[in-house]
């Protein structure tokens, strides 16, 4: 017998309140241990946080539907079968790998236009507005943000034919998104583990902490990748000293406390009023070490 819609609804609450009990224990004994800084667990805007987690896990789901049933449509219709079939014939792994590779691209550039674009900024500075980086932080964007950025990394996959709407093609992309999620968690986490040479292969807390860091504008727009930095490598963007993190985190311009203030604003203010996140002074990936506090 066929679900109802409300107990759908009911189902994916429960499930999405499971993950986050999950996500607790495992994080907050974790940052309390190993914190980088000192934080409460009840810091400010948690609460915004939550809600933030609520509606990020089960909106864009519903949000993502519409533009890739479109875009699998135009791919149908504008690449060649006989590419997208030779493809889609490749070993699940290698799809799966070219997949994590291709997505993380996507998204990196799909991350840097939110922020140099000011329309875009708009949304994405939400997600920069915290003051306070912790593992609950990775779920703080606006759903027009997650959902535009999430789109920039599919996209690719279903252009090259990684991915495919139906069947098992779709396992690389759902793949692609749930690991993407998880290990976002992880990189906002409140933690001081440094991984080594790893750091250069894959995304860590220290990589992405700088990502937020407000300690000067040497270090603003800085490590755009969500899983891999080397991409950051190739595009110049990389910033990861080996002993200093971030002392402060956050954006200048205030950003409403108000959850729904926060949703509605983005499509108010005129774009004359905004500006996309200053650019950064600094052109390389070795900056003034001496401004940050050690890693102790
Ligand atoms: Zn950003
Ligand atoms: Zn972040």
């Amino acid at each position: 017998m066929s679900r109802s819609l409300d107990e759908n609804l009911l189902l994916a609450i429960f499930r999405v309140c499971v993950w986050l009990v999950l996500l607790i224990v495992i994080f907050v004994p974790l940052e309390r241990l190993f914190a980088l800084h000192p934080q409460k667990i009840f810091r400010k805007a948690v609460l915004t946080d939550v809600a933030y987690y609520f509606l990020n896990s089960l909106i864009p789901g519903f949000l993502l539907g519409g533009p890739i049933a479109l875009l699998a449509w135009l791919v149908h219709h504008a690449i060649p079968v006989a590419f997208t079939s030779a493809v889609g014939a490749l070993p699940l792994w290698i799809r799966v790998v070219a997949g994590l590779v291709v997505g993380d691209i996507g998204a990196y550039w799909g991350h840097r236009w939110s922020h140099e674009i000011p329309f875009l900024w708009r949304f994405h500075a939400i997600h920069h507005s915290a003051e306070h980086v912790d593992f609950l932080v990775s779920t703080r964007a606006h759903p027009v943000d997650m959902v535009f950025t999430r789109l920039c990394g599919l996209i690719p996959l279903y252009v090259l034919g990684l991915a495919a709407p139906r069947g098992i093609s779709n396992l690389v992309a759902v793949l692609v998104l749930l690991l993407g999620m998880i290990w976002g968690f992880f990189i906002h986490a409140n933690v001081r583990w440094r991984f080594g040479p790893l750091e250069w292969l894959i995304a860590t807390p220290g990589f992405h902490h700088w990502h937020h860091s407000n300690d000067g504008p040497a270090y603003v727009n800085k490590n755009y990748a969500a899983l891999l930095p080397w991409v950051d490598r190739f595009f110049g963007t990389l910033y990861l000293p080996k002993h200093t993190q971030p002392e402060h985190y956050g954006i200048d311009k205030p950003v409403p406390t108000h959850f729904l203030v926060q949703l509605v604003r983005p499509f108010l203010i005129s774009p004359l009023t905004t500006a996309s996140q200053p650019a950064s002074t600094y052109p390389n990936s070795v900056g003034p070490l001496s401004a940050n506090r050690p890693l102790t």
